[in-house]
Parts: C-alpha cells; structure tokens; sequence
C-alpha cells in the first residue's frame, strides 16, 4: 500500500522530524519501553486527495469535544509502541487522523490502523488551545527526562520558578532558549482529566511544563524545537549535578563571586 508520506515532502519532512526525536528520546535514556508520546498539528499539509481518503478505523470517540480541532489532521504516536521503532518506522508505529465535523471524534486515514495514544485526549486538549489562542505551535512532546524528574523529587525545587532560576543560571544558552523556564505541576495520575486541566493552564505561561515524578510535556513549532527545548534544560541540571558532584553547592558559588 502506498505511503501518504509518498510524494509529499512537507509531510514526509514533519513526520520525519518526529521520527528523528524519537530516536534521539531513547538514546538519552527518556523513553523506556513505551514511554512518551508526540502528536503534531500536520493540517497545513494536508491536500484535497488526503480529505478524501476513506477511513481505516471505526468512529473513535476523543472524550471531549474540541470545537477549534474541525478538519484538522494530526500524527500521533501508537499506543503502547516503542520510541525506538517509531525512529526507524515512523508509519508503523504512529498514524494519520482526521477530526471529524463533531469535534468530539475521529478517524484514521493512514498509513495503517495504529490507536493513537491513550494520552490523545490531553494532547488534543492542548493543540485545541493553541489553535484558540492564534499560536504557530504544532506539536506536542511528552517524555521522561531522567534528571529533571530527579529535580522534581526534591521539594525545595518545587516553588514556582525554583527550578528555572536555579536552570538558567547554569550556563547562559537555557536563558536564552528557554526563555520561559520550567512550569511546575504537582503530581496527578497520568491520563487524567485534571492533569490535562493543569497543563493547559501551565502551557499559558511556559512551553515546557513538569509533571511532578513523571516528565515533562513541552510544545512548540515543530517536533525538534520542542524537543530541543528540553534537551537545553536537562542539560542544565547535568550542569548542575556535575558542578555539585565536584565541589560545594553551586548555586552558592555564583552567589559569592
Ligand atoms: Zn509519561
């Protein structure tokens, strides 16, 4: 069967950026199993042959209903699929929806019936929001970055903006390209309805949120951005770690210069 990737290289270049994200989540070690999931917006390259294409699933009901999502396309991670075979098969392990004129449903439409992840609701959630508010940010990326979840089991990291100050001050690019810091949000059970709740209104002020002991959901124009925004600040804390493993307290330290 063909690919919708065939032929469409604004669609084969986003899909391959997630692709390439997932690859790069395992090899940092923040995708164990089949942790994480990415979802991007792809409507801007969706063509008239792609909203004629006929459904490969039943009618799937999202939970909700998202009134800025009609006629909007997105590709979604696979439940229970592996970051590390979504970077080698991107198709196999991810899908095509499309939004239905309900805005409380979907279907799939390609490349093969693969269930988006459980966590589609919050995602959709999320880029509902971002189409609401006019913002050019198209995907959604959540993984668990080891040393930032780290951060989050101690409580003095906790306060609101703790963690970026102390973030920023480790090396000047984390200023620079994550302007905004790190949101904090307590712990909640993943995949609920108030965790969703608690992003949304997270992601008004940050574009990477913390899930207290769990990970971090971070947006932005693309797939790679999003990611490198988290990449920047778990650097930082590697900073942080390495400073501290060598001598006193780092934070200290800039203090008394
Ligand atoms: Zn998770």
């Amino acid at each position: 069967m063909k690919s919708i990737l065939e032929n469409r290289p604004g669609l084969a270049k986003e899909v391959n950026k997630v692709a390439e994200v997932a690859g790069y989540l395992w090899q940092k070690g923040w995708a164990e199993r089949n942790g994480g999931n990415i979802t991007v917006n792809i409507t801007e390259f969706v063509d008239e042959e792609i909203r004629q294409l006929a459904p490969i699933s039943e009618v799937k009901s999202i939970g909700t209903t998202l009134p800025h999502l009609k006629g909007c396309y997105f590709y979604c991670k696979g439940t229970n699929k592996r970051m590390r075979d979504l970077a080698r098969w991107p198709m196999e392990n991810g899908s095509v929806i499309r939004i239905l004129d309900d805005c409380a449903s979907y279907v799939i439409i390609a490349d093969q019936p693969v269930a988006p992840t459980s966590e589609l609701p919050s995602h959709l959630s999320v880029h509902n929001n971002l189409i609401a508010k006019g913002s050019p940010y198209k995907a959604s990326v959540h993984t668990h970055p080891i040393e930032l979840i780290a951060m989050t089991h101690c409580k003095a990291f906790l306060g609101k903006d703790v963690a970026s100050n102390l973030l920023w001050s480790m090396i000047p690019e984390t200023k620079a390209f994550c302007p905004l810091g790190l949101g904090i949000i307590p712990y909640e059970l993943p995949s609920s309805v108030k965790l969703a709740e608690a992003t949304i209104k997270e992601l008004e002020e940050y574009d990477v949120v913390m899930w207290e002991k769990h990970g971090v959901f971070a947006i932005d124009c693309d797939a790679m951005q999003a990611f490198d925004q988290i990449d920047v600040l778990n650097k930082s804390a590697l900073i942080y770690i390495a400073a501290k493993n060598m001598a006193s307290n780092p934070t200290e330290c800039l203090r008394n210069r």
